[in-house]
């Protein structure tokens, strides 16, 4: 087996391990719209270590949005509540994909959140 895949398999058995943490701090819900549906983990940072702040349970819409280079502004919506979160995976994955609907209420949602300020900087 190549080297890679090896690390990779190694890295998702460690994500993994952090499935029960991270559902229960969750709620069983989507920390990023409160959905239910198809919840599963999603690395902010795939290229880290695994640690329970760079993991988000996110919901099958949500997780389609961090894929998109112009979501629509209306799914957007739900993902506000997250940037108050002191989860950096949540929050700041959140903004990021905020960042990229050029709506003036995206914006100022992310100039308003605690989010870090050489993040915001950089999103704004
Ligand atoms: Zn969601």
């Amino acid at each position: 087996m190549a080297k890679g895949s090896q690390l990779n398999k190694e890295h998702l058995e460690a994500v993994n391990q952090f499935g029960k943490t991270i559902a229960k701090r969750a709620g069983f819900r989507c920390e990023w719209c409160g959905g239910d549906q198809g919840l599963r983990l999603w690395e902010y940072q795939p290229d880290q270590e695994p640690a329970a702040e760079n993991l988000a349970l996110l919901c099958d819409d949500c997780r389609n949005l961090t894929g998109l280079k112009s979501p629509d502004p209306k799914a957007l919506r739900s993902l506000r509540n997250a940037l108050w979160s002191d989860i950096p995976a949540v929050a700041e994955g959140a903004a990021i994909v905020l960042s990229r609907c050029k709506e003036p209420w995206a914006r100022e949602a992310i100039e308003e959140s605690f989010i870090d300020e050489a993040l915001k900087e950089r999103l704004l």
